[in-house]
């Protein structure tokens, strides 16, 4: 266990300020800690994977896949985020299938939890925009969303209100800074910490930002989709995010093939996504361990936060809680907690 710091005024270096390293610099600073986020990239993000997320806040859905734990630490954020932010959107989810995917829709509703089913009349109620495109639809009403290009600046200026200092452009090691202060240093460095987790990958991830004032909906609509859960994600402005391709590569473009899925299944959610402007493709890395599952790594007064993969917005409030619990009061999580 940690002996050398549990004052709350202790300093603590936090290296990455993309939605891991944010959320454990808000709650360790609201606790009192004298926090400083390094992060080498400037204020735009761009570098960070969190930058290209879709930001759904889904442990429900997210179970088809997904182990229990995520689900466990996932609902866990939800609270977090409705404390913290209470203008976080917690509209709930839509999933919705194509005839040809009928069997794979039934099999969704048998592996999740908390959702409704609606008929067409129901899912034309919740979203008006959909009226007639689809025979029914599964609604998890206590899922969230939130726009990862708005929330980090937000994060980042709770950071500061709570009397954080954040550094951009500040590129730093956290071997060096253990060794120049005595406070502790929290890694979330995600890709980045390979050269100390070589086990780390990256898993990428594609989508495409369209413009179009013809469609409104109020939260993420999943597709059932034989490969990936594709989904159309609203965001300000008549904008929407389609997501998301999930591929065993480093590289970061997009390819042909994927930006022809993604445009076809918004198209097949609504036509009108057909006359849509594109206003951007892109892509991320989701920083992954082999089983991927988020680990928290401690290492004497060095602790690292890892492995988020396509969790990280669900998972980073409960993985900061769970930081917080073992700096101030040796509080170890065995199933994400590794000690060395
Ligand atoms: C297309 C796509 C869709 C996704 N959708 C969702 C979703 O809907 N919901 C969800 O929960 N998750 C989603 N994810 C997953 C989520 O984006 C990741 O899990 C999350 O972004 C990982 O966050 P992170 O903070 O660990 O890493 P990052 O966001 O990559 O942040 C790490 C930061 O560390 C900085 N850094 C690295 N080295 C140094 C250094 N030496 N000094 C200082 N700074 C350094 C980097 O510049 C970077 O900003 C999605 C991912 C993708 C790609």
């Amino acid at each position: 266990m940690l002996q050398t710091t549990k004052r709350p005024d202790s300093p603590v270096s936090i290296i990455g300020a993309g939605i891991a390293g944010a959320w454990q610099a808000l709650l360790f600073a609201q606790a009192g800690h004298a926090v400083t986020l390094h992060e080498r990239g400037d204020e735009a993000m761009t570098d960070a994977t969190s930058h290209w997320a879709g930001g759904m806040l889904a442990p429900y859905c997210e179970a088809e896949v997904a182990e229990p734990i995520i689900s466990r630490l996932g609902l866990r954020s939800l609270h977090i985020w409705r404390r913290e932010l209470p203008d976080t959107p917690f509209n709930g989810s839509l999933v919705v299938a194509h005839p040809r995917e009928r069997n794979d829709f039934e099999r969704f509703a048998r592996m999740t939890e908390d959702h409704r089913r609606l008929d067409a009349a129901g899912l034309a109620e919740l979203e008006p925009s959909l009226e007639g495109r689809f025979r029914d639809a599964l609604f998890f009403p206590a899922e969230g969303h939130v726009e990862p290009r708005r929330v980090l600046p937000q994060l980042h200026e709770r950071i500061r209100a709570a009397g954080g200092t954040i550094k951009f452009c500040s590129d730093v090691s956290a071997t060096d800074l253990a060794k120049d202060s005595d406070g502790i240093v929290i890694d979330c460095r995600g890709l980045g910490a390979r050269d100390e987790k070589p086990e780390l990958r990256g898993v990428k991830g594609e989508m495409i930002l369209i413009e179009t004032d013809e469609v409104q909906l109020a939260r993420p609509v999943r597709l059932i989709h034989p490969r990936w859960p594709l989904y159309v994600i609203p965001r300000a402005d008549n904008l929407f995010m389609l997501g998301a391709t999930s591929i065993e590569a480093e590289d970061t473009g997009v390819s042909v093939r994927s930006a022809l899925e993604l445009l076809g299944a918004a198209y097949t959610v609504h036509p009108a996504f057909g006359e849509a402007r594109i206003v951007e493709f892109g892509s991320g890395l989701r920083p992954a361990f082999p089983d991927n599952l988020p680990r928290i790594g401690i290492h004497g007064r060095k602790i690292s936060v890892n492995g988020l993969y396509r969790h990280g917005f669900l998972l980073a409030p409960a993985l900061a809680e769970l930081t917080l619990a073992y700096v101030e009061r040796g509080q170890i999580d065995n199933e994400v907690m590794q000690c060395r």
